[in-house]
């Protein structure tokens, strides 16, 4: 048994499907305005809208926006520009990458004192095993004298 759920799926694009052309006869690129009057909404403009030899082509992509989301808009705007214009005078950056320096010669600090840690340990373990040696060196004497004692004594 069919059903015909898929019929209605094909829907239709945001976008403007053909893709108009401009005086000069390109492709027009989809454009967003950022004057205050219609910030964030998108046009159609000429392919060359940076250079001297713009047709001015234009035509809207996106309907009029609400004034309200408007000056929403406006006002975010505003609000992203000093945010950036405020950390580029702080100038964060720099700082951030002083941080990595710093971060990285504390790094190499860290690995010689643990180089420095190791050796301090195997001079400390020569000195325990040489103190060792030491105690049965000793050792050995005192039983040696011990041994040689009685050897002494036992003579007549
Ligand atoms: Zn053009």
């Amino acid at each position: 048994m069919r059903t015909a759920t898929s019929a209605s799926s094909s829907v239709t694009p945001n976008e403007v499907n053909s893709e108009p052309t401009c005086y000069c006869g390109l492709q027009s690129p989809i454009l967003m305005a950022k004057t205050k009057k219609n910030a964030g909404r998108r046009f159609h403009g000429c392919a060359k809208f940076d250079s001297p030899s713009c047709c001015n082509f234009f035509m809207w992509v996106d309907p009029k926006i609400p004034n309200h989301v408007r000056d929403m808009i406006v006002d975010l705007l505003e609000r992203n520009q000093t945010l950036s214009e405020s950390s580029q005078s702080r100038g964060d950056g720099v700082e951030v990458s002083s941080l990595l320096a710093e971060m990285k010669s504390q790094k190499a600090k860290n690995r010689r004192l643990k180089e420095e840690l190791a050796q301090v340990k195997k001079g400390k373990m020569l000195y325990q095993s040489a103190f060792i040696l030491c105690i049965c060196y000793i050792a050995v004497l005192v039983i040696y004298n011990v041994k040689v004692g009685r050897k002494f004594l036992s003579l007549p």
